[in-house]
């Protein structure tokens, strides 16, 4: 199923170049009573939810995906982690520029470890990109996003992918600069997930898929999963030792080689194989 959170919150099935309000099928989900539960409830219940939404479209009219605001496909994640220089030619690239890149960012993952995003960052693909300091270099970074489905501590490598609900498109917009990643990475709407999530029976080998980045129709970044440095599996039992991971916590597996700044009047159009593209404007 490939589902987004459309307009108004409306909960939308992809088909095609149609989407299907099934917002219905919210109405199963547990109501809200504090303290809430730090993982998002829809991400939770989709196993639970899937006959019923596949019934409620049986035969329903859709509008054009195209026509309708497209939000963050996860409303409430509970955490954002990130794979910082994840590819092995960003991190050569990244090395190779030390103006740009600054030196103590630079290091193999298994040093730096992962790094958080603020929840409060997260935007959907219709969501224009404001830029906060724009007379400070400010990149695109185009990368594969896992989003967790089943509570997860101390995963296995054998266990790890058993907890990937979904996956979709991530953009984890970074300000080149000496500051911690939290900071440069977490303005509002600098992480871009999106177009929708797709479920993760419908994804053969997530270590198999191409990723792009196009600005204003210009290549900037041309790579593939098999290329991460560590794979799925393997940032789900990193993570999973440090954090328990939640139902809708989102993983950003790493940015490949190509990045490059991004200025007010951009437009932003990323892809990824069996998740599909999104275009994203710049401020
Ligand atoms: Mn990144």
């Amino acid at each position: 199923m490939r589902l987004c959170i459309f307009d108004d919150n409306r909960l939308g099935l992809v088909q095609g170049e149609l989407v299907h309000d099934v917002s219905a099928v919210l109405d199963a989900l547990p109501a809200g009573r504090y303290p809430l539960p730090r993982h998002d409830l829809l991400v939770a219940a989709l196993p639970k939810l899937r006959a019923p939404i596949l019934a409620l479209v049986d035969g329903m009219p859709g509008v054009p995906v195209a026509s309708v605001r497209l939000r963050p496909p996860v409303a409430n994640p509970g955490k954002i982690v990130a794979a910082p220089v994840n590819y092995r030619k960003h991190l050569e690239e990244a090395e190779a520029d030390p103006a740009t890149f600054h030196a103590a960012h630079v290091r193999k993952i298994e040093e730096t470890g992962l790094f958080l995003k603020a929840t409060s960052s997260l935007a959907g693909a219709s969501d224009t990109l404001r830029l906060v300091q724009p007379e400070r270099r400010t990149d695109h970074e185009v990368e594969l996003a896992a989003i967790i489905g089943t509570p997860c501590k101390n995963a296995t490598r054998e266990t790890a992918m058993s907890h990937v609900a979904a996956y979709a498109i991530g953009l984890d917009i970074t300000i080149r600069g000496p500051e911690e990643r939290s900071m440069r990475k977490s303005p509002d709407g600098y992480t871009v997930l999106g177009p929708w999530m797709v479920t993760a029976d419908e994804i053969a080998d997530p270590a198999a898929l191409d990723l792009s980045l196009d600005v204003n129709g210009e290549a900037r970044q041309r790579a593939n999963t098999r290329d991460l440095l560590l794979d799925i599996p393997e940032l789900i039992v990193f993570a999973s030792r440090f954090y328990t991971l939640e139902p809708g916590d989102i993983i950003l597996t790493g940015t490949p080689e190509g990045v490059g700044p991004i200025r007010p009047g951009d437009v932003m159009q990323a892809a990824i194989g069996g998740i599909g593209t999104m275009t994203v404007q710049v401020g």
